[in-house]
């Protein structure tokens, strides 16, 4: 067993390249047919779990890299594999839980799978409809049972995790409802992030950045996780949906190896701006670097053209603000210029 610092502490797994979500918020909707639809290979699945099993410091086993895992159709034994072979890692997945049936739940819940978290937008049925292009009832019915199922089994509290986050079609209202909702139900880690991002400009709908020059990442995933995707690819982070920084692939080399190249150390160069990149250097478009100069470059109009949602309000308030503004400085100009023409007729028609 190696305890060694040149190795990433979490590694993230596409074991399979699809989701059968459509979320406004994310890439998918643009980059779904850039790659085929794939499984990785059970093979490069045990080479990636045997070498972490050699790594006493690996604390993250992440099932799921942009994509929806329970497509996978061998995501429990996978579960176990990773957790048998690296038990002091914690293994965990994120799902939109559509695909759940009782036998995948009763499955998973009495697999080594550590804890699930279900990333669900809404929860009335005409949001996270609009927001996920998924069916709200059966999802909604299949999340539910399998809470109820896995409170039998698991400790619910550590298990299970809800995140969602803001976007066009949810209110402050149903933000808020949204968190007693799943309170209600018994749980407790509930996770919120409060804004949909572009995801370095890979949704298109989105308001994107640029910066000129990035100093960093603000992100752990940058220092110390690992992405691979299901061909054995190593991109250079969750952000990478186009595969554009492709680093090494499991196939060919190990872990150890990609993560402590050459070509991974100059690209941790020019995230962290020791050296130079081009315009179009996928950092240089992301919401997480770290930037000395941001400008947001493109404010589209995805977020103006929805009737619902907080931010139509929020410039709601906002024009109702500058429009009392500009009539009560309209209505004083006009009253001191009439003050000071009546005074002048007054005054002359005294003398
Ligand atoms: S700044 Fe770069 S490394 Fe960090 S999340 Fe964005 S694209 Fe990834």
């Amino acid at each position: 067993m190696k305890r060694n610092l040149n190795f990433p502490k979490y590694v993230s797994i596409q074991t399979t390249s699809f989701c059968n979500a459509r979320c406004v918020f994310c890439p998918n909707e643009e980059t779904r047919n850039l790659f085929p639809v794939r499984i990785m290979d059970r093979g490069l699945f045990h080479k990636i779990i045997d070498e972490c099993s050699e790594y006493e410091n690996i604390e993250r086993i992440i099932l799921y890299l942009n994509n929806e895992p329970l497509t996978d159709p061998h995501l429990v034994e996978r579960i176990n594999y990773a957790k048998e072979k690296v038990p002091w890692a914690s293994v965990h997945i994120l799902s939109n839980g559509s695909l759940l049936t009782d036998d995948l739940s009763d499955n998973l819940i009495n697999s080594r799978l550590d804890w699930i978290g279900f990333s669900i937008h809404g929860v009335t049925k005409k949001t996270f409809e609009a927001a996920m292009g998924l069916d709200y009832d059966s999802t909604f019915q299949r999340v539910l049972r399998f809470i109820d199922r896995a409170k039998e089994k698991r400790n619910s509290k550590d298990f299970i995790m809800i995140t969602f986050l803001r976007h066009a079609y949810l209110t402050l209202e149903e933000k808020e409802a949204a968190i007693k909702f799943w309170s209600d139900k018994g749980i407790e880690r509930i996770s919120y992030f409060d804004g949909p991002i572009s995801r370095a400009g890979n949704v298109k709908n989105l308001p994107k950045v640029r910066h000129r020059k990035t100093q960093g990442c603000s992100t752990i995933w940058a220092t110390e996780m690992i992405h691979i995707v299901e061909n054995g690819d190593v991109v250079f982070c969750c952000m990478d949906w186009r595969r554009e920084v492709v680093l090494g692939n499991i196939n060919k080399q190990d872990i150890h190896e990609v993560w402590n190249s050459q070509l991974y150390d100059v690209m941790r160069d020019r995230r962290d701006g020791r050296r130079e990149s081009g315009e179009s250097f996928i950092c240089k478009r992301c919401e997480a670097a770290i930037s000395s100069v941001q400008q947001v470059e493109v404010m589209n109009a995805f977020t103006e053209k929805l009737k619902v949602g907080s931010y139509p309000k929020r410039c709601l308030s906002k024009f109702i603000l500058l429009s009392c503004i500009f009539a009560c400085a309209l209505f004083y100009s006009s009253y001191f210029w009439l003050f000071k023409k009546l005074r002048g007729k007054l005054i002359l028609g005294g003398s």
